[in-house]
């Protein structure tokens, strides 16, 4: 995996804005069916988890905001105000596990 986007679900409000900046810039429409991160609620630790696709470490999806064009940081990490979303190092790791986490729904 190569894209070092780093989750720290402490952070996260829960405001899906990820979601929003993703799928806009896949077709112009916001839509978080069409994101490759989704925001899951954890009703019974009463918090949100991020879930990135596997593809998102696999290769840079070219979803650059204007914003940032050329720096390699992916529309839903910018869109993170919580810095829930961040990039880390390359041998960070990743994804938070969801294991034992509670029940899990989508947002
Ligand atoms: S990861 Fe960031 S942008 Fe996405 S829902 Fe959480 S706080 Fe909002
Ligand atoms: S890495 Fe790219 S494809 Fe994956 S959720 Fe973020 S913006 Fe969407």
């Amino acid at each position: 995996m190569n894209i070092p986007i780093k989750i720290n679900s402490d952070n996260c409000r829960g405001c899906r804005r990820c979601e929003m900046a993703c799928s806009w810039q896949e077709n112009g429409m916001i839509n978080p069916k069409n994101a490759g991160i989704k925001i899951h609620i954890l009703d019974e630790v009463g918090k949100h988890l991020p879930v990135l696709n596997q593809q998102c470490y696999e290769a840079f999806c070219g979803k650059e905001p204007k914003e940032a064009a050329g720096q390699g940081i992916p529309s839903c990490v910018f869109a993170c105000a919580f810095d829930a979303l961040t990039m880390g190092d390359t041998d960070d790791n990743q994804n938070e596990s969801i294991e034992n986490e509670g029940g899990m729904n989508h947002a």
